[in-house]
This record gives structure tokens, C-alpha cells and sequence, in this order.
């Protein structure tokens, strides 16, 4: 695409003259009947609407942001990928108010037994009051996440994939496959691990690329539950990435490694199930009727920048890894929490200067972690006998409590702390779900604002509080006299002195009003 010169301020009404030196250019759209325009008319648009996706336009429309995601997809996608949403994600749902409807379609589960799959129940007294695992498919989520941006007021248009962009001083004129050209003033690119985004914007996507491939698919059974059980516990003594389980409504969930089956570049299909059954238990338990098929590898990427001027990326576009331990989806959600507040007030003016940089600074080493968590997890999936024998140990080793905790608090992302500087160990930590005088924290936090929590009842947020809610309880369980939130829920700032509490308010939340 070629570069195209801006200079409109953006607004609803705006709309941008197209650089008359481009004349007919083969690959963009003609000139709109007589005006050659394109029409300025969102703040954001987002690439993807997946969990990422979906979860950033909703954060940015509790803040009025005008927001556009578009999906390739006409339809959302089917494929039940197991997941469940870790301590941190459910934490998320409570703050933003979704957690009663998330629960209605999961199904709550203990916390423990996700690192490497060795089974270990979590330690006692997990420092959240949302201390279990969510267990609910990947599509459920999605469609909640979707709806509820939707009720916010994001728009999302489906069929539509962004082919092309191109960025200037002022904004992002996006190109649709169609030809379709759309403006706005920042891009974010959620479009999955083959990220069309980070590929356009040339970033860079270094790791190691995928050595283990495995089959995954849901379909129907021809032998009795009782034959496949005595076949699946024993084959699962030695084969970890083995799986034939029941799915619900009659149907069965397959894995099996897909090493030496059919061409990596076309859809699995259902003989090469039957074919990989058969040489790991000598059966192919009649399988027949599949609803999908799939197929996935264990490549372990991390881009090098989150943001390059008006574009971002989040969620797979930025970081892809094995699905051990559960943490994806998270990982994305977890982004786009990050991410939502700061666009939103660098749109909406307030974002002191270095506010947007954080998300880089915040979540690329986050993901760093878990990658290397999962490329660790991998290792002790192995069946060679170095890494069984690691993993014997590992599994001695996880009955020593604090062992256990610090990897369940990794995998489920309590133990995630931001650097803000010197302070006590609980600045940049999230603060868990306490109880105050009107219920719940988390219940304070359902509109995205920052929040000081005050139990000396001296202090004030004062021109901030167009930002910034303000609660005094001096019955509040803290050990700190006040403690400032951020719209993540990330303890921004801890003390007792109302200057320092000012500079600590214009470090995050930019100039007070007037
Ligand atoms: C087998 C398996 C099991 C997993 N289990 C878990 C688990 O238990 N827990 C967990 O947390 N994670 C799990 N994951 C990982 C999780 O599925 C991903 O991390 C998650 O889907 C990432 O979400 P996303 O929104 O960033 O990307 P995606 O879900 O990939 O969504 C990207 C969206 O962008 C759209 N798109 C792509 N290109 C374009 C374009 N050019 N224009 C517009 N739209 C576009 C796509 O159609 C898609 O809807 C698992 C993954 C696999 C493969």
C-alpha cells in the first residue's frame, strides 16, 4: 500500500483528503465518487476477534472510545480448544462484572495440577478469592467476550480481513481484502499467531518453530466407555500427548501426535485419527462422524515490539507457545487488560507522555516467562528418560509448599509483579478481591477507573477524580493506610502523604482537570 499523507485531526465527522500524487494506483480502491475521500470515523480499530480482540474493544468502550474490530471469519469459529481461564483471568471477569455470566457456562475446577500436567492439588490459602480453575471452551468465552463489547457499544463487522495499512503522523488507514479502505487514529493487531498486522508492520518474531505436531478433533466412537477406558489409562502411562475422552452430547475428544501423518499444510483428516490410533493402542475404537478436526504445533515466538508508533499487537499476534499449562488465551485477555486503559486515555487526552510505552514495558517480559514456563513444561512431557527423570524430581519437589505455590501462581498469573520502582512487595502486584464496607473491591471496579482505596479518610483524589474514584474504609483488610489502583487493578502507588499521592496520580493518570 502505498503512503498516504494526513493532516485532519480525527472526529466523527472528519474526513481525510486521499494524496492526489497517487492519481490510479493499481491495489487501491478508485476515488469515491466525486469527493476522494476517506471518512475518519473510529479511534480504534482492531485486527481479530478472538478472546484478545474482543476483550480490548470492550475495555476501550467503557471509556467511550470509538471502536471497530474486524474478523476475517464470517462465522465464529467452532474448534473447542480446552480451555480454562486461570486464577488471574476469572479475577479480570469479576472487576469488569462478567464473572456471574462466565460461571453460568463453566464449570469450576481445583487450581492445581496444570504445571507440566504433574498432578499436585494447589497449595493452601492461594492469595485470590477466585482461587479455582474455570473450566469453559474456547468459543463460549469468545461469544461472551464479543456480546459484552457489543452491549458496550463496539462495532464488529465479520467477513471482513485486513489485507493492508499503512501509518502517518495522525493515524492508520487500514485496507480491507476487498479493497475497502477504513481510518483510524490507532490499529491493533489480534489477529492470531499468523499475524497479518505484525507481518505488515515488519516486526521482527524470533523463537524456535514447531517440532512436535498434534492431532486434535471431536467426533463420535464405535466401542463401549467401559473398552476405552482400560485402553486410555493404560497407553497414558507412557504417552502424555494421548487423549480419547468423552466431550459431551455423545462425542468424544481425540489427541494424538501427529508426527508422520499427512502433508502439515492441509486439514487433518479423519483417517489419519483412525491411522494414529491405531499404531498407539492398536485400535482405532471405530471412530467415525467427526464435528472438527485440527491440528497444532508447539512453536514458541515472542515479537520483539508490542508497538511500532500507532500500531500495537496483543494476545497470539505477539506471542505464540504449546498449549501446556493452559495459558494462551489468558496470557491474550491479560493483554488486552493491560493495553485498554492506556489507549483509551491516550485518546482521550490524558495519558501522561510515556503511559503507552508501559504496555510494552509491562507484558513483553510477562510473556517471556511463560514462554520459557512452557518450554520447560514441554521438556518434562518428554518420554526420554533425562527428562522423566527431571520431572520425578520436579514432582518430589512440588511437596515443598513454596515450590508448589510459586509455579501455580506463574501458570495462573498472581504472581505477575510490574516494576514501579522501590516499595513494598505488594506495589505492582494485582491486589486481590478484599472486602470493603460497600461488598466486594472488585465490585468498584466495573467502570475501568483508577481507584484510591483510603483507609486514613485524610487524603483525596481531587482533580483527578474525573479518573480516579475515590473510597474511604477504614475497615478495608490492608496492611497499608492507602493503596492507589490502577484501571488493571495493579497497585500503583502505597503511602499515607497527599503530595506524594499527587505525584504518584499525575505519573499515571497525567495532569489533573483544570
Ligand atoms: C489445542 C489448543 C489448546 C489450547 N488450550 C488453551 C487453554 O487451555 N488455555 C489457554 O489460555 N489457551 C489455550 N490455547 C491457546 C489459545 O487458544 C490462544 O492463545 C488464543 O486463542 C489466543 O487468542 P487471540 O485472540 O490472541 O488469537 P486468536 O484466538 O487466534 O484470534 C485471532 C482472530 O483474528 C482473526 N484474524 C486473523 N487474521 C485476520 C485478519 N487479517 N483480519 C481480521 N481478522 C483476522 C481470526 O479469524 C481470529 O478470529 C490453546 C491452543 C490450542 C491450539
Amino acid at each position: 500500500m502505498r503512503s498516504l499523507q494526513f493532516t485532519a485531526e480525527p472526529s466523527a465527522t472528519d474526513t481525510v483528503q486521499r494524496d492526489s500524487r497517487l492519481g490510479d494506483v493499481p491495489g487501491l480502491p478508485s476515488p469515491a465518487s466525486g469527493t476522494d475521500r476517506v471518512p475518519l470515523m473510529f479511534d480504534v480499530i482492531i485486527a481479530g476477534c478472538g478472546p484478545t480482540g474482543a476483550m480490548l474493544a470492550a475495555e476501550l468502550r467503557l471509556h467511550d472510545v470509538r471502536v471497530l474490530v474486524l474478523e476475517k471469519e464470517t462465522e465464529p469459529v467452532s474448534f473447542v480448544r480446552i480451555v480454562g481461564l486461570h486464577i488471574r483471568s476469572i479475577e479480570l471477569m469479576a472487576m469488569r462484572g462478567l464473572l456471574e455470566r462466565i460461571l453460568e457456562h463453566g464449570r469450576r475446577r481445583p487450581a492445581g495440577g496444570f504445571f507440566a500436567a504433574i498432578d499436585k492439588p494447589a497449595p493452601e490459602g492461594l492469595d485470590s478469592a477466585h482461587a479455582y480453575l474455570l473450566g469453559i471452551p474456547q468459543p463460549v468465552i469468545v461469544r461472551l467476550l464479543e456480546e459484552h463489547a457489543i452491549e458496550l457499544g463496539a462495532q464488529v463487522r465479520r467477513g471482513c480481513a485486513v489485507a493492508d495499512f499503512e501509518q502517518d503522523d495522525d493515524g492508520v488507514t487500514v485496507e480491507l481484502a476487498g479493497g475497502e479502505q477504513l481510518r483510524s487514529r490507532y490499529l491493533v493487531g489480534c489477529d492470531g499467531g499468523r499475524s497479518t498486522v505484525r507481518k505488515l508492520l515488519g516486526v521482527g518474531f524470533p523463537g524456535e518453530p514447531s517440532r512436535t505436531e498434534t492431532l486434535m478433533g471431536e467426533m463420535q466412537v464405535g466401542v463401549p466407555q467401559e473398552e476405552i477406558t482400560a485402553a486410555v489409562t493404560a497407553i497414558r502411562a507412557t504417552h502424555q500427548r494421548f487423549w480419547l475422552r468423552p466431550f459431551g452430547r455423545g462425542a468424544y475428544q481425540v489427541v494424538v501426535p501427529a508426527s508422520g501423518v499427512s502433508d502439515r499444510a492441509e486439514p487433518p483428516t479423519l483417517e489419519d485419527f483412525k491411522q494414529q490410533l491405531r499404531t498407539i493402542a492398536g485400535t482405532d475404537f471405530g471412530v467415525h462422524s467427526p464435528r472438527w478436526l485440527s491440528r497444532f504445533g508447539d512453536a514458541t515466538r515472542l515479537a520483539e515490539r508490542y508497538r511500532v508508533g500507532r500500531v500495537l499487537l496483543a494476545g497470539d499476534a505477539a506471542h505464540i507457545h504449546p498449549p501446556t499449562g493452559g495459558q494462551g488465551l489468558n496470557l491474550g485477555v491479560q493483554d488486552a487488560f493491560n493495553l485498554g486503559w492506556k489507549l483509551a486515555a491516550e485518546i482521550r487526552g490524558w495519558a501522561p507522555e510515556t503511559l503507552l510505552d508501559t504496555y510494552h514495558a509491562e507484558r513483553h517480559p510477562v510473556a517471556e516467562d511463560v514462554l520459557d514456563n512452557t518450554r520447560a513444561q514441554m521438556e518434562l512431557l518428554s518420554t526420554e528418560p533425562g527428562p522423566q527423570a527431571v520431572r520425578r524430581l520436579l514432582t518430589e519437589l512440588m511437596d515443598l509448599d513454596e515450590v508448589n505455590r510459586h509455579l501455580i501462581e506463574k501458570i495462573t498469573a498472581i504472581g505477575i509483579r510490574y516494576d514501579f520502582g522501590e516499595g513494598p512487595d505488594l506495589l505492582g502486584r494485582r491486589l486481590r478481591d478484599i472486602d470493603v464496607k460497600q461488598g466486594h473491591l472488585y465490585g468498584l471496579l466495573h467502570r475501568g477507573r483508577g481507584l484510591l482505596l483510603d483507609r486514613t479518610e485524610r487524603l483525596t483524589v481531587g482533580g483527578w477524580s474525573d479518573r480516579v474514584d475515590y473510597l474511604a474504609d477504614p475497615t478495608a483488610v490492608l496492611d497499608f493506610p492507602c493503596v492507589l489502583l490502577r484501571p488493571d487493578g495493579h497497585v500503583a502507588w502505597i503511602g499515607d502523604d497527599q503530595q506524594d499521592l499527587d505525584d504518584h496520580l499525575s505519573r499515571w493518570f497525567g495532569k489533573p482537570a483544570n
